[in-house]
């Protein structure tokens, strides 16, 4: 049977491609903020309707230089979840910071902010939380708290991109934003990543920090990395941001025929569609508890099939073999995190996923069941 995999690059045809990339061959300017990366800065800050849009080589890096420019003291404490990608986690420990550990909603699987405020201490500098699958976090309860705190918030949005909360794009909550436009991501430049922000001191440190600290041809500021996105990925970019709409259209129809087969399976459960959030169906989390297979035996049925879900999260980066000698460690302190990677998978989603596709997959997980 023809191999399906978990997820599917979305692509502008290879001739619209081509024309983008053209003019590159007549600059011979392929990287360091030329024509394509500024095109694709403008267009995003437009279609996000955020003021200032910063383009990095991939979202880790965004997410680490954001955390950076912020100067928190070393040691800062930042309370984030461990239901998520490795990155979020690595960019705050990589930045000399501890990260705290805060459980996550049973609903919609994003930190939990009532569990927020008994984690803060005298150390406490941020909170990173995770639209996690594009399911956008309590935005107002976190911002609030951060306010009330005096803590900055710097949204892992790496899965929320086009998502909106009350007609307001996800870019446009807390202090920054982090998106990354990976190629497994809803929207692509191959591997990329912005930081979204409104504070113009802000995101003139990030413009620097991307370049080497770089501020003019004989003066460094700051001890920086280089981060900056190529011509060659915001081409992408601009190609792909043109059939946006069109993706998530298709994604949306894909979603709809998943939950016409698995909606209202006993020992089945999907994510609810979120009140006023505008989604962009970036993943199909599906959680088994009491169906008549777990979610290992679901899997491993689906790859004989030559269909590959993914284990995502599993494991939660609390329980990670790097972090065993964190004393905030342990997914035992996260428990429901700790429930959920147990027990989710997250299924074939991309915008070409044929819907007989979608069909067999489901045949596959309802016969596991019985
Ligand atoms: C993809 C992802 C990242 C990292 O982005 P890259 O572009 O792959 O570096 C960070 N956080 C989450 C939640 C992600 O899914």
């Amino acid at each position: 049977m023809e191999q399906i995999l978990v997820t599917r690059s979305s692509m502008p045809s290879f001739e619209e491609y081509c024309e983008e990339i053209k003019k590159l061959w007549d600059s011979h300017w392929l990287t360091n903020m030329g024509v394509e990366h500024q095109a694709l800065q403008r267009q995003l800050e437009e279609k996000l309707g955020c003021p200032h849009v910063t383009l990095y080589t991939n979202g880790h890096l965004a997410l680490e230089n954001v955390i950076a420019a912020m100067e928190f003291p070393k040691g800062g404490e930042v309370i984030t979840t461990p239901f998520t990608f490795a990155s979020t986690t690595h960019a705050i420990v990589r930045n000399g910071l501890t990260p705290v550990f805060c459980d996550v909603r049973e609903d919609d699987y994003t930190m939990n902010a009532d569990l927020i405020e008994p984690l803060i201490t005298e150390k406490t500098v941020a909170i990173v939380p995770v639209h996690v699958y594009g399911n956008l976090c309590d935005v107002e309860a976190i911002d609030a708290i951060a306010k009330k705190h005096g803590l900055k918030v710097i949204y892992d949005a790496a899965h929320a991109f086009a998502v909106q909360y009350k007609g307001v794009s996800s870019a446009c909550f807390g202090d920054a934003a982090m998106f990354s436009f990976h190629a497994t991501k809803v929207f692509n430049t191959i591997e990329g990543g912005a930081v979204c922000c409104r504070d113009d001191a802000l995101v003139d440190t990030l413009n620097k920090l991307k370049n080497f600290g770089i501020s003019g041809p004989e003066n460094v500021v700051y001890v920086g990395g280089n981060a900056k996105m190529n011509e060659f990925q915001a081409a992408m970019g601009v190609c792909n941001l043109r059939h946006l709409d069109e993706e998530i259209a298709k994604r949306k129809a894909v979603v709809e025929r998943y939950r016409s087969h698995l909606d209202g399976v006993k020992g089945i459960r999907l994510c609810a569609p979120q009140q006023d959030v505008e989604p962009n169906y970036a993943y199909l989390p599906v959680v088994f508890d009491g169906f008549g297979a777990d979610r290992n035996e679901v899997f491993a049925a689906l790859k004989e099939q030559n269909v590959t879900a993914r284990k995502y999260f599993y494991p939660i980066t609390n329980s990670f073999e790097c972090y065993a000698a964190l004393p905030t460690a342990g997914a035992e302190k996260t428990p429901v995190a700790a429930y959920l990677a147990d027990r989710v998978l997250t299924l074939p989603l991309y915008a070409d996923l044929a819907l007989a596709d979608v069909d067999r997959i489901c045949d596959i997980i309802l016969n596991c069941g019985k």
